[in-house]
């Protein structure tokens, strides 16, 4: 049994994750940790009694059920400090949350060689996801010409999407930098060809009705190749994070990727 944290366990996400863990009999939800705790228990939301109450010290809650794995669905800045304390104190962070710089990855690297801990962290924990970066890596070899349109709904916090940057920095390194489009295109409206990763354009939308969606669209003379990954529920990243918090114990370092743990 992995002895399970779950931070931000009010969150959209974090909820959903409880459900998992509790469901999961290999898995054991020892302490759930939300800023807007209240007393609650963390199945309350999903109508289950779980007997683990939230709270809002995440070294108290630490310190009480000594977790082994502490899942992170929070906000950037809360992640990293969530990040830094879990290894402090011993304990293995499965970190979800999105936004977080090629900065935040070299201080968690450094922090899991000094401990010795291995961390995971995911920018996308859906295999349809996962799979789909991979086939998008496949096909820039032979078109390297890509767009990316990344759909969420309206409450996400950070944009572009974690997936969307990762896709992004991934075709890169295999198509390398390429300048795309004519090269007098001139944009009447700033922002209007969206943010661009390596030259690769990227485009957000943010609508209330959207989960979690994604197309890479690659363009060749006379042709267009397009790959699309909907998550239409929550549900979808959740046998990738049980897995995550099974594996982790055997990793070492920072694992950056679910595809590096399946
Ligand atoms: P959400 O509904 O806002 O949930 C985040 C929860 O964490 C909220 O209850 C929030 O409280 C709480 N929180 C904030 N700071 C905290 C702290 N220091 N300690 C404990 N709890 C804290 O957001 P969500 O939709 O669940 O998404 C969470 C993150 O997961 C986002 O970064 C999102 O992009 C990411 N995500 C990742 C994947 C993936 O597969 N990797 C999939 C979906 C979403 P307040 O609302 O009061 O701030």
């Amino acid at each position: 049994m992995v002895r399970v944290m779950v931070c931000g366990a009010l969150g959209r996400m974090g909820r959903e994750v409880v459900k998992t863990v509790v469901g999961d009999d290999r898995l054991q939800l020892v302490a759930a940790v939300d800023i807007r705790a209240d007393g609650q228990d963390a199945g309350a939301a999903a109508g289950l009694k779980t007997g683990v109450t939230v709270v809002r010290d995440l070294t108290a809650a630490i310190e009480a059920s000594h977790p082994d794995v502490g899942v992170d669905f929070t906000q950037p800045a809360a992640a990293m400090a969530n990040i830094r304390t879990m290894l402090a104190a011993g304990v293995r962070p499965v970190v979800g949350t999105t936004g977080l710089t090629l900065g935040d990855l070299d201080e968690v690297g450094r922090l899991c060689d000094q401990t010795g801990l291995p961390a995971l962290i995911a920018p996308n924990f859906a295999l349809g996801a996962v799979l789909m970066m991979k086939l998008a890596v496949e096909v820039a070899r032979y078109m390297p010409q890509v767009e990316i349109i990344e759909l969420h709904h309206d409450q996400k916090l950070d944009a572009p999407s974690g997936t969307a940057l990762r896709t992004a920095q991934l075709i890169a390194a295999v198509r390398g930098e390429l300048r795309q489009g004519h090269p007098e295109e001139e944009e009447k409206l700033a922002g209007v060809r969206g943010g661009t990763v390596a030259g690769i354009p990227v485009h957000s939308v943010r609508l209330p009705g959207y989960v979690a969606h994604q197309e890479v669209i690659f363009g060749g003379l006379g042709q267009t190749l397009t790959i699309r990954h909907d998550s239409i529920s929550r549900e979808s990243f959740m046998p990738g994070v049980a897995l995550a918090c099974r594996k982790i114990t055997g990793a070492h370092g920072l694992v950056y990727g679910l595809e590096n743990i399946m």
